[in-house]
């Protein structure tokens, strides 16, 4: 008899799970809260056939997991962004492209990453926030507030919160940034298609018990409460769901303490689509500024018509303010880098056409953006965390190597390291 597994969460790490164990020959069943697939990825199709991400959306050269699955799946990649070319900043209400920065600014910028990657050489998780290491190592006005806005852009986390030893990864974000062309959702309907009816929608998980030969799975359905069986479960939803719900399991203690305390940034994310690129006027790239929402970019540069969408967030403490009226305050960061990126006002004919958002931080299936780790916890967790305990095995973007959590890479690897896990644990049973 197969071995049944049950997979819990279909976002990338579950669906990666899901088809790896089913192509190694498992009978396997993945249960998902939403009425679609994908989690915490989500492309928004809006007019003129254009579209844009309210979730993931970039894809770096090292990324080699995922450029593998599209080469499988048939996917193109478009280049999106050549770093740090295209990199623009907007701080203390100016605007710089890359060679509009005065040598005293470059020369900070060199300081502040050569710092960065003295600690990752080191492995060093320092016990210091990186607001508190800003400023203990008396880093330069500009850089220090490039490094803030970074750590909202790429973390979705406030400067006073993350660990800095986790923040040195930023350096070594790969030149070149891609999405999938036709939008991220295609990789994940290409898992989705090889899984077939092995997906259940709207079934939330529940409680989860381990008992000595199974595993049994609590999961509201449509018919009420139900039981699933199997003999082993991946986990992959992300731990600031997890944390709400019953796991009766002997876990270590570590791992309940990690699934307790794992810190999780909060974002916003809206999409603007404008009736005319009113922005190829400038030398408009990916704007990082210290504004209350803090990155914008355009979704459509390889996308045709008159059209174009910007994409925007607010991310960290901001984003709970920012979330009240995403929509409005996206509009104004526009219409205000515009004014100091080419010194005029927004045509009054470039109205938005329209929009989409997303709060990830008040999405009860998330409970957040994606993972960081706090001073020390990167440390305390990374070596000693094992990611199984008896039939049980965690994945998610959180379980991945430290350079991809919070990627897709770190789902897809995580999903495919769940199933290798499970396979060898099979054959040894
Ligand atoms: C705003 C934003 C921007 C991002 N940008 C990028 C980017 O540019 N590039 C990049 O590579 N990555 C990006 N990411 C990160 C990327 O989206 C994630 O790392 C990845 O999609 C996580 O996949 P996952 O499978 O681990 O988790 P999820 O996608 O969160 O999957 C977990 C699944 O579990 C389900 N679930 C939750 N609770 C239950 C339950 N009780 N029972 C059953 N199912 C449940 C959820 O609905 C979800 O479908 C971004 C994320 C966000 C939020």
């Amino acid at each position: 008899m197969s071995k049944r597994i049950i997979v819990v969460g279909a976002g990338l790490a579950g669906l990666t799970a899901a088809y790896e164990l089913t192509r190694a020959g498992f009978d396997v069943q993945l249960f998902e809260a939403r009425d679609r697939v994908g989690g915490r990825v989500q492309t928004a199709y809006l007019g003129s056939e254009q579209y844009g991400e309210l979730g993931a959306e970039f894809v770096d050269d090292t990324h080699t997991a995922l450029i593998s699955y599209a080469t499988q799946f048939n996917l193109q990649l478009d280049v999106a962004f050549r770093l740090p070319n295209e990199l623009c900043y907007y701080i203390d209400g100016n605007f710089y492209t890359q060679e509009k920065l005065t040598p005293q600014q470059q020369a900070e910028l060199n300081d502040l990453y050569q710092r960065l990657n003295q600690l990752l050489e080191q492995s060093a998780d320092p016990p210091e926030t990186l607001a508190q290491w800003l400023t203990a190592q008396s880093i330069a006005s500009f850089a220090n507030k490039v490094a803030r806005q970074q750590s909202y852009g790429l973390y979705a986390a406030d400067p006073e919160a993350i660990g800095v030893g986790f923040f040195a990864h930023s350096s070594t974000s790969s030149n070149r940034s891609r999405r999938i062309r036709g939008g991220s959702t295609q990789l994940v309907t290409a898992l989705a298609h090889r899984l077939g009816d092995r997906i259940h929608l709207n079934a939330p998980v529940r409680r989860i018990q381990q008992h000595e030969q199974t595993i049994i799975v609590s999961l509201e359905t449509s018919q009420g409460q139900v039981e699933a069986v199997a003999d082993w479960i991946v986990i992959a939803l992300p731990w600031s769901v997890l944390r709400y719900l019953s796991i009766e399991a002997p876990l270590l203690e570590i791992q309940r303490e990690a699934i307790a305390r794992l810190s999780y940034g909060t974002s916003v994310k809206t999409l603007l689509q404008y009736s005319h690129r009113f922005w190829q006027q400038c030398n408009w790239g990916l704007i990082v500024g210290d504004t209350p929402l803090q990155t914008v970019w355009e979704s459509t540069t390889t996308q045709t018509g008159e059209a174009g969408i910007l994409a925007c967030t607010s991310s960290g403490t901001f984003s709970r303010s920012a979330a009240a009226q995403p929509v409005e305050l996206a509009q104004q960061t526009v219409a205000a880098l515009y004014l100091d990126a080419s010194n005029a006002s927004l045509p009054v004919r470039d109205r938005v056409s329209a929009t989409a958002t997303h709060d990830w931080g008040d999405d009860p299936w998330s409970r957040g953006a994606y993972c960081y780790f706090a001073p020390g916890d990167l440390k305390a967790w990374r070596s000693d965390l094992p990611y199984s305990a008896g039939r049980i095995v965690f994945a998610g973007e959180h379980t991945a190597p430290v350079e991809f959590c919070g990627y897709m890479e770190g789902a897809i690897r995580s999903g495919q390291q769940a199933a290798a896990q499970i396979s060898a644990h099979a054959i040894a049973f």
